[in-house]
């Protein structure tokens, strides 16, 4: 595959969401019959691990199937796993009796934020897949214009009102995330006020109604951080379902840093500041930075030229 972008693996294409096939009436009878299709169990936002570890999802032969309350065709691997490439998987979102009977013990349930960062590039696409599709199921189970409660269709990609007829189709809210550096090449990081103290990330928000991903990096810089800037520039993508995000990001310039306090919003940002390289690594005992499985963290590690766990420009990359 072909390095896009400064975020491989986080974009890559790894699952063949098989679209075309997702129509047919008889998918799932289909899907289920055949030995190679694989489920994958999802509990509360979790997903079935191999073990404790969580190295691995651990996906189940279809005769393991025990009720399931919504299931989604995910589509077919591009990529090897445990399974060859090829595998279709199904998500299938399990009662609480039905996940107990299939795997007591808690501990192999694994939640995407906590083991997104040992995961393969094939395991996290699957798992993100279903846990967006998941939820946006859990919070649209009615039509949005009379109410009436909607039926799955179309392998678990669509909702239609049987009343009026409307087709309901997953969401996905973008959201952009920003590197912005000044013209000495210093990034720009916020603390937010949701956070532990020290906790410091590149700036991020949500795109509004009407507004491209440029003018909402540009809008949300000024907002949070008083800082005007130019030339926003895509650098890649990570879905981000929780409960339905897509982060978008950028990389882009201040301008005229010199001159200019930095003045954060003081609600959502309490904090702001300019950080060089070796200042990021100088005060690695103080700050707390984005966990590996973000794209922030991948921002963050392509300007600072390596790892952030060692020293600037640092190991191999
Ligand atoms: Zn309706």
């Amino acid at each position: 595959m072909t390095r896009r972008t400064a975020l491989e693996p986080l974009t890559g294409l790894v699952v063949d969401r098989d679209a075309v096939r997702r129509t047919r009436p008889e998918l799932f009878d289909e899907l289920l019959s055949d030995p190679a299709t694989r489920l994958l169990p999802l509990w509360h936002g979790k997903a079935l691990m191999t073990d404790a570890s969580a190295g691995a999802l651990d996906l189940v032969t279809p005769d393991r199937q025990s009720a399931a309350l919504v299931r989604v065709y995910l589509g077919r691997t591009l990529l090897a796993g445990l399974e060859p490439v090829g595998t279709p998987v199904i998500a299938v979102t399990l009662t609480d009796a039905a996940a107990a009977e299939l795997e007591p013990d808690e501990s192999r349930w694994a939640d995407l934020r906590r083991v997104g960062t040992g995961l393969s590039e094939r395991d996290y696409a699957l798992f993100c897949e279903a846990v967006a599709v998941a939820n946006w199921h859990e919070s649209h189970t009615h039509c949005p214009r009379c109410g009436t409660p909607t039926v799955v269709e179309a392998g678990g990609w669509v909702r239609r009102c049987f009343v009026d007829g409307r087709e309901v189709f997953p969401r996905t809210d973008p959201a952009i995330i920003v590197r912005v550096l000044d013209d000495r090449d210093r990034i720009l990081l916020g603390s937010n006020a949701m956070w532990e103290n020290n906790r410091w990330s590149i700036l991020a928000g949500f795109v509004e109604p009407g507004e491209s991903f440029e003018a909402a990096v540009i809008r949300e810089v000024a907002e949070e951080a008083g800082v005007l800037v130019t030339e926003p520039r895509f650098l890649g993508s990570q879905p981000w379902p929780f409960p339905a995000s897509i982060m978008v990001g950028y990389e882009a310039r201040a301008v005229d840093v010199g001159d200019v306090a930095l003045t954060p919003d003081g609600e959502e940002i309490l904090e702001v500041r300019w950080f060089t390289r070796e200042e990021l690594w100088a005060e690695r005992g103080d700050l707390l930075l984005p966990g590996g499985a973000s794209i922030a963290h991948a921002i963050i590690a392509d300007w600072y030229g390596g790892p952030l766990d060692g020293p600037p420009g640092g190991a191999a990359r």
